[in-house]
């Protein structure tokens, strides 16, 4: 599927394509940039993505005393946002989330691709309560196959969530068409839609191992 035919058959994908964004991505694919750039950008990416993915948030009006005069201005809504990072990439973009909202609760997933199957197997979850009281933003860079973010929103419905919004850096066509079949409701704010995944389930041309180049595990 080419990124048009995907965006025309499914709704609420919006890729961001803001010039910082792009720029910063492209930084990522450079194979020579090192593992301290490399999560600088990561970081910066979740503030850029993470923006737009809150956009709609709702705010309610409280008053404030200025040093002039006491006036009633915007505040977030509601409880804490809660960002659930899919361990161990998307604690990097989970990093540059909470910089745009500090306070947020943060929950964990953990789960690793089994290299012969391709599917997800899980090994740690810890989440914040009220999940069913909170805008959840699911983060992991790189949407493969989209079985583990697929499988990390079914958990997250499970719990009773049900404002999820996902979010990553890139995104194979074949990840994304798996995710909406399975999450239609589920919004997805994506830097780039990649040309394919190949033979080992790498997005292509991607960045390589996201976690791997985060973290200098390489
Ligand atoms: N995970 C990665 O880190 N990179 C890919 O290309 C696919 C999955």
């Amino acid at each position: 599927m080419t990124s048009d035919t995907l965006l025309n058959t499914f709704s609420d994908i919006t890729v961001i394509k803001h010039p910082f964004v792009q720029h910063k991505l492209t930084s990522l694919r450079d194979k020579n940039t090192s593992t301290r750039e490399f999560r600088m950008l990561v970081e910066e990416l979740g503030i850029l993505i993470g923006y737009e993915a809150t956009r709609d948030l709702e705010t309610v009006e409280i008053e404030v005393e200025t040093p002039l005069e006491k006036a009633m201005c915007p505040v977030l809504k509601g409880k804490k946002l809660c960002i659930v990072t899919i361990m161990r990439a998307g604690n990097g973009l989970a990093e540059g989330v909470l910089k745009l909202s500090p306070s947020a609760r943060v929950g964990h997933i953990g789960m690793y691709r089994d290299p012969e199957t391709k599917q997800p197997v899980d090994y740690y979850l810890k989440m914040p309560h009220s999940i069913d009281e909170r805008t959840i933003i699911v983060v992991d860079p790189m949407l493969a196959t989209g079985n583990s973010a697929a499988a990390a929103i079914q958990k997250m419905k499970a719990l009773g969530a049900k404002d999820i919004r996902f979010i990553c850096l890139f995104a194979a066509p074949e990840g994304i068409k798996a995710f909406k079949e399975e999450h239609p409701d589920v919004p997805m704010f994506i830097g780039s839609i990649d040309r394919c995944l190949d033979d080992n389930a790498y997005i292509r041309p991607g960045v390589g191992d996201a976690g791997d180049r985060i973290y200098g595990t390489k």
